[in-house]
């Protein structure tokens, strides 16, 4: 029997009591480690990261807590080498789709441990200015922004073991509020390696960081009214928190990230041969084949303009035919493997929906796998498809497929081109190609309020942009609608959701005597 992973919860590291679920290794088809959260008592593991964690980590101020990030960040970086080998081996990445993980996880923690710093030595945050409430000018009202009562509950996606964890806590641990991590179970290796080596350094107050791997089942009926959720994962397992009896009813804060159908816009000005029309077919391969298209970020629909849909198929087709894909262990491999059978499954099935109604423009062939058996690994090929008419297609803006697939959407004009990205019902990000400005600037505008970002590239920023799918620190994250409708990072911003806002009214003199 493998290894039964154990779970961190009320200070102390405890073993489920079944056999557990056995992760796997997409590409080999082995067995790894198992997970079991069975026979936890979820409440008593709460009770004490409110009790014992949540205290502690509010004795502390803000650039107190900052510099205890700092450290954690040590501590992963140090452990980096070990959480490469877990992630190839149970998420099936090269070592650069690990990188976006692991990096981008340490890297967002990093972030994080600098800027808190200027927060400086307070126990609050201040809201705006004073302001006068009565005839009495010296009355007046002042907001403050404290810090959670109770226990911030994570429950990740599978995608990213690494980064999912560290963009919700950074932001949390720095607001003061105590962490309880359930990471998916397919890849929860990596989340319960991270926790392990933090728990281990003993930089964090007990109770602090606590970690349940395995079924959910109980978390959130442990959950109560200064808590908060936050969620990563599909729209049907958003609805079911939301719906759930005890979440509902204790008025439980809830952040959601769910499903995207992102988009890349092709500007008029971009016809072939100018280098705008070239930084699109880079990027929607890169997002196409990086994690073998499994981002929340990664561009579903391609909107180019109809009398260059030809040739941007043909340009995207030729590149995608170099990607090489197989064994993340082969240095030549570009594409590894999806991160479960699972997700393989539910990648053909959502490809044959989407051929229903497309045509397939290019799809790799499972016999240039390499080093790997088509048989065995959880492959999907890359695949574009072609929607033949814009108007009368809803499948590409309704069907989320995660994996390597794309659909070309050709658009008459502007408004069209915007009228199409709106039908994703609201989504994460777009990102615009040209090099006209004013187009661009339009753009920007008019999907601002179905997208949580808009990411436009020009050859000015061709190569120092960082990326359609990549989600940095400093950038909101999140967006309206089927997209969840919930917000993270943003730099400070993400410290909001920790936070409650409080209107202090009274006199100016009372005012000026509250403690920092
Ligand atoms: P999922 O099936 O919804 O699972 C997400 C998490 O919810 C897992 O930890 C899962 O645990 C847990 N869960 C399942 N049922 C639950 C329940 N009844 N109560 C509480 N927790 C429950 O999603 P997934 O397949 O892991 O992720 C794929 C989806 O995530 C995609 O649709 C993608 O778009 C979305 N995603 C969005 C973002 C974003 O930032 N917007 C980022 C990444 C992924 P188990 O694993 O143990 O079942």
């Amino acid at each position: 029997m493998t290894q039964l992973l154990p779970n961190y919860l009320a200070g102390q590291w405890q073993t489920g009591t079944d056999a557990g679920t056995t992760l796997r290794d997409p590409v080999l088809g082995t067995d790894l480690v198992r997970v079991s959260s069975a026979g936890l008592d979820l409440a008593a593991g709460f009770d004490h990261a409110r009790r014992v964690g949540g205290p502690a980590l509010r004795a502390l101020s803000y650039a107190q807590r900052a510099a205890l990030l700092g450290r954690v960040a040590e501590v992963l970086q140090a452990n980096r080498d070990a959480y490469f080998e877990i992630a190839t081996a149970n998420s099936g990445t090269t070592q650069t789709d690990s990188a976006i993980d692991i990096d981008g996880g340490i890297f967002t923690l990093s972030y994080y441990a600098r800027q808190g710093q200027k927060l400086g030595d307070g126990h609050y945050l201040p809201d705006g200015d004073d302001v006068r409430l009565a005839k009495d000018e010296a009355f007046q009202t002042r907001h403050i922004q404290t810090p959670l009562r109770g226990v911030a509950l994570f429950i990740n996606a599978f995608n990213f073991p690494s980064w999912g964890l560290w963009e919700k806590a950074a932001p949390a641990l720095l607001s003061g509020v105590p962490v309880v991590i359930k990471p998916a179970t397919a890849t929860a290796w990596l989340t319960q390696r991270m926790v392990a080596d933090v728990i281990e350094a003993g930089i964090l107050p007990p109770g602090a960081l606590s970690i349940v791997c395995g079924s959910p089942a109980g978390l959130l009926e442990a959950v109560a009214g200064f808590d908060l959720v936050s969620f990563t994962g599909s729209t049907d397992t958003a609805a079911t928190i939301r719906m759930n009896d005890n979440v509902a009813r204790q008025h439980v804060r809830i952040n959601a990230e769910a499903d995207s159908l992102n988009s890349a816009i092709l500007g008029p000005d971009a016809t072939p041969g100018t280098p705008a029309f070239d930084l699109l077919v880079k990027e929607v391969v890169r997002e196409m084949t990086g994690k073998a298209g499994q981002k929340c970020t990664a561009i579903r629909r391609i909107f180019v303009p109809e009398s260059v849909a030809d040739a941007a198929a043909e340009a995207i087709a030729a590149q995608l035919a170099r990607i090489k894909v197989g064994n993340p262990r082969n240095p030549e491999v570009r594409m590894g493997s999806l991160a479960s059978h699972a997700q393989q499954r539910s990648v053909l099935e959502g490809l044959a929906v989407l051929q229903r109604d497309a045509e397939t423009v290019y799809a790799g062939n499972p016999a240039d796998l390499i080093d790997a058996s088509a048989d065995v690994g959880a492959f999907v090929m890359p695949h574009l498809l072609r929607v033949r008419d814009a108007d009368t297609n809803q499948t590409v803006h309704d069907h989320e497929v995660f994996g390597p697939v794309a659909t070309l959407v050709p658009y008459r004009d502007e408004a069209h081109a915007v009228a199409l990205a709106q039908r994703g019902l609201g989504s994460l990000v777009s990102s615009l190609y040209g090099d006209d400005p004013q187009w661009l600037g339009r753009m920007a505008v008019a999907l601002a309020d179905t997208h949580g970002r808009v990411h436009v590239i020009t050859p000015a920023v061709g190569k120092t942009h960082t990326g359609h799918g990549n989600v940095m620190p400093m950038s909101v994250h999140g967006g309206p609608g089927r997209a969840g409708g919930g917000e993270e990072l943003g730099g400070m911003r993400a410290l909001a959701l920790y936070h409650r806002r409080t209107a202090v009214q009274a006199h100016t003199d009372v005012l000026g005597a509250l403690p920092a």
